[in-house]
């Protein structure tokens, strides 16, 4: 039965597959993806999506590639997203008529030949995730969270609107899926401490911004106090469901090198939820017998953000909190990262590296990267740094395939890329400066001007 639907372009929606809440520390008990719940009621650790194996593996694995394969592109509702073209894996009771999607995903995967060849590493990939609707590779995990809420709310449940806590990336993603969806967003930012870019996101997506006078730790708070009583709906890391979503990007990559897994996949970190999902979508692929290997996990962090590679560094024997400092990574500025438990499984079973990179090493980094036609955001640039060390320590052999996961695009850190060509980034020496030439409009002065550029 299973593998003859395998042959339709598109399989029925009514699926034997079950997913279920459940603590990811071992804790007994099983929670419905449509009940508002956060944390493990025994421990208070996180929670995780756990995908009952045995029916999805029913299915052989070919059948599940040329499954997959044929929902790509289509425009068959919904199989245009790269995340709910993998539902079966995700989230499976989901019924079309909640999915609410923009057809996120299916970002490109492009062969970076002339970075990868300056530095050493000739097959050196980048996952362009920030070509996606709010810019960021948190679109993801919150289409799914958002089509969980439109169930739950169209099956009667009490929630009215959906919340979170975020200077950036989360806010604009929530936003602009809750209105696609229809569903009031609550988001709470840090008065005064907002770029004019971070603010208008969701204001443009109508939104209702609280700019409190706090920061963020404050409005983490106030979010969690306000979304007590189950009428809001907490979207911040803490809830693993965005996870699911996430996770597909690990798959994504996969697919994209007709299923072969690449020796390297380096990421930015912040707050770890991103890293968990990556070895969560590769480890079902092992699961399913789609793959036979892991590739090695790169956790890069920010040297003024890095509790986690102070983590790595005493060999995980203990959690490292601090107070993260400022850096032009903004989205990765996280002291006491959530997903903390789940990262160590993920660099811990695939023999991972976690790397720091400096503000002059991650800006210079990313206008290396940019002047071989890329448009980094400072996290990625955290996550090539990470590379440039680990070629340089001989870590990457120069015949291994590296994928660096761009997280977001760079056109919404114009700040960024400014102040590093005008010089006047705090801590950053701009070895790649290239800021404009003024001149009068005078032909001779602009030949020899052209003269000497070319020169150079
Ligand atoms: C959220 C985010 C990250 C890090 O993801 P975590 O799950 O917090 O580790 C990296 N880069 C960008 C642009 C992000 O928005
Ligand atoms: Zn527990």
């Amino acid at each position: 039965m299973l593998a003859e639907s395998a042959n339709l372009p598109i399989p029925p929606t009514a699926l034997p597959y079950r997913a279920y809440f459940r603590c990811f520390r071992g804790c007994p008990g099983e929670y419905s993806l449509y009940e508002v719940i956060y944390t493990c009621p025994t421990c208070g650790g996180l929670l995780e999506v756990h995908h009952e194996l045995e029916p999805l593996q029913q299915r052989s694995a070919e059948a599940w590639k040329q499954t997959i394969e044929k929902r790509v592109g289509t425009t068959t509702w919904p199989y245009g997203s790269g995340v709910w073209g993998m539902r079966e894996w995700v989230a499976p009771d989901l019924a079309d008529a909640n999915v609410v999607s923009m057809y996120e995903g299916n970002s490109n995967l492009y062969w970076a030949e002339r970075l990868g060849r300056q530095i050493g590493v000739p097959n050196l990939w980048i996952k362009l995730c920030g070509n996606s609707h709010t810019g960021s590779f948190k679109d993801l995990g919150m289409t799914v969270l958002v089509s969980v809420v439109k169930q739950m709310m169209a099956r009667g449940s009490a929630v009215r609107a959906v919340a979170c806590a975020s200077t950036g990336d989360t806010s604009a993603a929530l936003a602009a899926y809750a209105a696609c969806a229809g569903i009031p967003a609550i988001i709470f930012l840090p008065q005064g401490k907002v770029s004019t870019a971070q603010l208008a996101q969701p204001v443009a997506n109508g939104a209702h911004v609280l700019a409190l006078d706090t920061d963020f730790d404050g409005c983490m708070k106030i979010v969690q106090e306000v979304t007590q009583d189950n009428s809001i709906y907490l979207a911040n890391s803490m809830n693993s469901i965005r996870i699911e979503g996430q996770k597909t990007v690990g798959i994504e990559i996969v697919r994209q090198f007709d299923w072969q897994v690449p020796d390297w996949i380096i990421i930015p970190v912040g707050n770890l939820g991103n890293i968990s999902a990556l070895y969560k979508g590769l480890e079902l692929l092992m699961d399913l017998g789609i793959t036979d290997r892991m590739p090695r996990l790169v956790a890069a962090q920010a040297s003024k953000a890095n509790p986690f590679y102070q983590s790595y560094r005493n060999g995980f024997a203990e959690q490292v909190r601090l107070r993260a400092g400022t850096t032009l990574a903004s989205a990765i500025q996280i002291g006491d990262p959530v997903s903390y438990e789940k990262a160590v499984q993920a660099v811990r079973a695939t023999n991972g590296i976690v790397e720091q990179a400096s503000e002059h090493e991650l800006a210079n980094a990313a206008a290396l990267a940019d002047l071989t036609g890329m448009y980094t955001c400072p996290h990625t640039g955290v996550a090539l740094a990470a590379l440039f060390k680990l070629v340089e320590r001989g870590e990457i052999a120069p015949r291994d395939r590296v994928v660096v996961i761009s997280t977001a695009h760079g056109l919404k850190f114009t700040g960024f890329k400014a102040g590093y060509h005008e010089g006047s980034l705090a801590e950053v020496e701009s070895e790649h400066a290239n800021p404009p030439v003024y001149l009068p409009a005078d032909s001779r002065v602009v030949k020899e001007t052209i003269q000497r550029k070319l020169g150079e």
